[in-house]
Formats: C-alpha cells, sequence, structure tokens
C-alpha cells in the first residue's frame, strides 16, 4: 500500500525496453504516463491533464497501483478501472482489452455537478474528461487538427455567403478577426488553428500562465498590453491580410461585451473557457488568483455567479451575431450555463457540429491519433509520410500533414492526429504495425483517437446536436460503441459521462490500439479501426443522412434495415 505516495514528476519511457509483460500493457502504462507529464498536462501535481478538471488519475496511491498492476498484468489478463482506481484484474483472453475503464458515470437522475461533487469530495469518483481518463491526450496538438478544420469549414462558409462581412478569400481566413477567448489545454489551439488559415486571432484569457504558455509552444503568436493593443495589432494585420494571433489578460465576460459596445470589427466569434464546468470559469467581479479559494469555500454561491457571467459573455455573442458575425459554441456548453442563468437567447447561435462538421461524421471521419512509444520525432515523420502515400489524392490532409510536420510543437511523446474515416484508419494502421515489424520504426506505436466523433458518443450540445431524426440524446450508440471496440480487440477501452460539455450532458466511449508489430496486432488493428469508424456510419444512416447513406453503399457498411 502505497497511501503516503504523492505529487512528482512523471515522464514516460522511451525506446524498446520494457517493464511491463508484453508491448500491450506497456503501451497503456507509458500512455497514462504520458498524460501527466508535465509537458503534456496542465496540473500534473493534481492529475489533471487538461478541461477543467479532466484527471487521468484518481489519486497518487491509485496512479501507483495502475502502474504496479500493469508491470505485473499478463497477457491473459485485464485490469478493471472505476474512475481512475484499479479495482480489479480478471482472467480473459489474449484478444480481450488489457484494461477496461469506466469514468464518471452516474445513475440519469443524479447525474449533475452538484451530485458528482459530492462523491468526488468522498474519493468515490473521478472526472474523467474525454481522453484525459482514457490515456491517449496528446497535448493542445489534438485539437489543433480539428479546430483547424472547424475554421476551414467557417473560411469556406464565409467566402461563398458573399456578406458584407464575408471578406475571407479563397477559403482562407485571410481578412478576418476571430474574437474567442480560453487559452488552456484545448483552447491554446484556437490562436495557431486561426493563422494555419490565414486569419488574424484575438484570444482573451484570465490566466497570463495560459497566455504564455501558447507564446512559449509557438500557438500563440503575441500577448498585447490592453484590449486597445489588442484591437490595434488585430486590424493592422486583417488589412495587410496578414496572419496574427494576439493573446490579451482579462475576463471574457467583461472584454466580450466591451468590444462589442466598442463596434469593434469582429467577423467569428467563438469560445473556449471551461464553461462546462461552472466552477472552472472566473465570474465577473472575482480576481483570479482568489479564484480557486473561492470556488472551494463557496462551490454554489460560485456556481451561481459564473453563471450569470457566462450569460453576459453569451449576450455578447449573440449581440454580434445580431451584427453580422459568424457565430458558434465550440463544444463547451457555454450557451446551457447560460441559458440556466436565465438567458433565453443562448440558443440563437449553433453548435459547430450541425454547422460544419457532420458531413464529416457520416463518414465515420474525426479526429484518429497516435503517438510513437520510441519517443523518436523521426518515427512520427515516418508514419506522416506513410499517411501521404497511403492517400495522395486527400489534398487538405496533405496540406495538414505538412503544416503539422513544420509547426507542431510535440508535447511529450511524439505524435500526430488527422482526420480519417471509414475505409481509411484501417489502412493507416495496417501501414504502421507493418512498418513497426519490419523494424523501419523504432518501437510500436499507439493508435487512437479523440471522444469528439462520429459514433461514440452521445451529447445533444456537441456532438449529436440537432440530429436529422431527434435523436440526440439516445446514449445506446456510445455503449454499442465500446461492446464493438472490446469484441475487436482494442487493447483498452472505456466509457464516460460528462466529457467536453459536463454532467449530465454526454455518455461517450474511447478506445486505444497498440500497433505492436505483431500478426495478432495486425488482426486486432484491422478490426478495430474498421468497426470503430463504422459505428459512425451507422449512426448517421440510422438517423437518416443522406450522405451517409451513399458511404455505406460505396464502402459496403453493412445496415440490416437497408438489406434485403
Ligand atoms: P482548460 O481548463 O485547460 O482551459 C480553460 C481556460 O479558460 C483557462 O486558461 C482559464 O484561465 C480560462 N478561463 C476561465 N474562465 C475565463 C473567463 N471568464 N475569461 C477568460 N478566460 C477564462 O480547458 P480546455 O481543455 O482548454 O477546454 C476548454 C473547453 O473546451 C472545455 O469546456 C472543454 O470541455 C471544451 N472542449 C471542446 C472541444 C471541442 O472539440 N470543441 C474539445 C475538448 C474540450
Amino acid at each position: 500500500m502505497t497511501a503516503t505516495s504523492g505529487p512528482r514528476p512523471v515522464r514516460a519511457a522511451r525506446g524498446t525496453s520494457i517493464t511491463a509483460q508484453g508491448w500491450q500493457q506497456e503501451a497503456a502504462m507509458r500512455m497514462l504516463m504520458n498524460n501527466l507529464d508535465p509537458e503534456v498536462a496542465e496540473h500534473p501535481d493534481e492529475l489533471v491533464v487538461y478541461g477543467g478538471t479532466g484527471k487521468a488519475a484518481r489519486n497518487w496511491a491509485s496512479f501507483d497501483a495502475m502502474v504496479r498492476t500493469l508491470q505485473t498484468l499478463k497477457n491473459d489478463e485485464t485490469m478493471l478501472v472505476q474512475s481512475g482506481k484499479p479495482v480489479g484484474v480478471m482472467q480473459t483472453h489474449e484478444w480481450a482489452p488489457r484494461v477496461l475503464l469506466a469514468n464518471s458515470n452516474l445513475v440519469g437522475d443524479w447525474a449533475n455537478w452538484e451530485e458528482f461533487r459530492r462523491l468526488e469530495a468522498l474519493g468515490l469518483t473521478m472526472y474523467g474528461q474525454m481522453t484525459a481518463g482514457s490515456w491517449i491526450y496528446i497535448g493542445t496538438q489534438g485539437i489543433l487538427q480539428g479546430t483547424y478544420e472547424t475554421f476551414a469549414a467557417v473560411a469556406a462558409k464565409l467566402s461563398h455567403k458573399g456578406s458584407a462581412i464575408a471578406t475571407a478569400v479563397n477559403d482562407t481566413l485571410a481578412g478576418t478577426i476571430t474574437l474567442t477567448a480560453g487559452l488552456g489545454g484545448m483552447g491554446g489551439a484556437q490562436p495557431l488553428a486561426v493563422t494555419m488559415n490565414g486569419g488574424v486571432a484575438v484570444c482573451i484569457d484570465c490566466d497570463e500562465r495560459s497566455i504564455d504558455r501558447r507564446v512559449e509552444h509557438g500557438y500563440l503568436d503575441v500577448k498585447a498590453n490592453s484590449l486597445d493593443h489588442a484591437l490595434q495589432l488585430a486590424t493592422e494585420a486583417r488589412d495587410k491580410r496578414e496572419p496574427l494571433s494576439i493573446g490579451v489578460l482579462g475576463n471574457a465576460a467583461e472584454l466580450v461585451p466591451q468590444l462589442l459596445a466598442m463596434d469593434a470589427p469582429i467577423d467569428i466569434v467563438t469560445d473556449q473557457t471551461s464553461a462546462h464546468d461552472p466552477l472552472a470559469y472566473l465570474p465577473l467581479g472575482v480576481d483570479f488568483h482568489d479564484m480557486k479559494q473561492f470556488a472551494k469555500d463557496k462551490p454554489a454561491e460560485f456556481t451561481q455567479r459564473a453563471r450569470e457571467s457566462m450569460a453576459k459573455h453569451v449576450e455578447a455573442m449573440v449581440g454580434f451575431q445580431d451584427k453580422g458575425a459568424e457565430v458558434f459554441d465550440y463544444g463547451n456548453s457555454i450557451r446551457g450555463e447560460a441559458q440556466l442563468a436565465g438567458y433565453t437567447r443562448a440558443f440563437d447561435f449553433p453548435g459547430f457540429v450541425p454547422a460544419y462538421i457532420r458531413p464529416l461524421f457520416c463518414e465515420g471521419k474525426g479526429p484518429f491519433r497516435w503517438a510513437a512509444l520510441s519517443g523518436e520525432a523521426s518515427d512520427i515523420a515516418k508514419t506522416d509520410k506513410a499517411i501521404l502515400d497511403l492517400f495522395p489524392e486527400n489534398e487538405s490532409l496533405a496540406r495538414w500533414i505538412k503544416m503539422a510536420g513544420e509547426r507542431v510543437h510535440f508535447q511529450g511523446l511524439p505524435a500526430r492526429i488527422c482526420w480519417l474515416g471509414y475505409g481509411e484508419r484501417d489502412k493507416a494502421g495496417a501501414r504502421f504495425n507493418d512498418m513497426v515489424a519490419s523494424g523501419e520504426l523504432a518501437a510500436p506505436i499507439v493508435i487512437g483517437r479523440d471522444h469528439l466523433d462520429a459514433g461514440s458518443v452521445a451529447s445533444p450540445y456537441r456532438e449529436t446536436e440537432a440530429m436529422a431524426d431527434g435523436s440526440d440524446a439516445i446514449a445506446d450508440w456510445p455503449l454499442l460503441n465500446a461492446m464493438v471496440n472490446v469484441a475487436s480487440g482494442a487493447s483498452w477501452v472505456s466509457i464516460h459521462h460528462g466529457g467536453g460539455v459536463g454532467m449530465g450532458r454526454s455518455i461517450h466511449a474511447g478506445q486505444v490500439t497498440v500497433a505492436d508489430g505483431t500478426k495478432l496486432a495486425g488482426e486486432k488493428v484491422r478490426r478495430v479501426l474498421t468497426n470503430d469508424p463504422a459505428m459512425g456510419v451507422i449512426r448517421h444512416v440510422d438517423a437518416g443522412y443522406d450522405r451517409a447513406d451513399e458511404v455505406a453503399d460505396e464502402r459496403g457498411v453493412r445496415v440490416p434495415m437497408r438489406e434485403g
């Protein structure tokens, strides 16, 4: 028993010498550790990886017990993890996952933050977010590609709209200013995603460390001295049609309304503060340095004030929309929180999934990612090249892989993300496994995905907002997805509640599969990476999307109700 174990810097081992009984277990252990690497995690001492309080382990004693267990776990055993704490080891079989995880799940009537916090305070649960509790968070790059795709879709929409504000040219954001807030683990991708699309971004954060960290990592270009200074820099760059991202310190609930009142020339507005968790959003009139203590001492009062502040923030976003700006919710539940505070127009602007991403989901497409267990950047460079070879016709994929190779700063184990769909992921996975087998790559590759995904999420404020058949809240799909991944041979599989948008608002599943170069891994990778994205196709066929029907026909996805 290591009850006294406490915070310390954690870093995954690199290279080919392993301390577990096999690569599948070693991979799970390295990815757990990698999630908590100070280069990767937002608050590693508290085991918080990203997204407010998203954790990789319940407490340090649980972390130690998981590492210890993974080191002795046999190739026909499975470790069970209940919200960040290992609770059992079962004899299973070689095709079974080595780890099964369930994070933050609560029964419907109890699925709210208040009850969750009560249980968390008793040490009975933890918030797993999405990739934090499923050990496949790879730092800010993870969301960079999705954000890049989303802003590319915004640019395409603006350039085809031809309205007074539509100054985007050739489907880029050149000549536009985007206003957003939140430069945390996920939100920190926004400035680089905007400049990669050629635009100007003004990004507000109340924590100077978040701003400095993004500048340090090359995700943010400059820090402004004041709001006026930020606006001056933004308009100058916009006029020269040059990309530039500017960080500005302050509370978004104050600065966004201020910019609206100033009639600032903003074309696009979104937000990525941690609004899904009202205890992680700084209320108006509270000093940032007092935030934590206040949230701890008076959570109910803090929640109320945070929600009222979000209402002001969202009201100003709606104000920008009324003036013709392109406004969207970027998956943090800020509309829902503002509505709880009594603001009635909160849902006047759409979520980003129905606005831009759903057609991709119909193809089973979403954020596919992998990490090199060797720790060598050259392994990722080789896999980048493999992706370019496999999909030569996909220009936007090629643009992304090239830019990512040049501009993405690795955090922790070298990793890559790109959006691939049904019929593509299995090809990439098989190629990676072959490259490990032939010795072209120095060590195995871990292959997973985000939970921002086509077929493994029920989240009515985000991934399943405004489904064509009204099935937004049907949560059978993520459960089927998890079961399919277990049955197909994934290395670890997880079922979560509340990630991204908060308690009571989502159920989602994750899978990670290790390409260790063996024949068995090749078989598992092929099945998992076929069946996992197939869930996205069938989910959208079932909901009545024509594009999903086409994909099912073209690529041979079987849907019984369409046969016979
Ligand atoms: P984080 O906790 O790492 O960062 C949040 C940032 O917001 C912090 O830097 C904090 O200082 C800042 N902030 C809080 N209140 C503020 C205020 N009033 N004004 C200005 N800044 C404020 O969170 P994250 O990982 O960056 O995630 C942000 C949000 O995005 C979460 O709600 C998360 O669930 C959501 N999310 C969206 C997607 C997506 O695909 N769109 C993916 C993952 C997460």
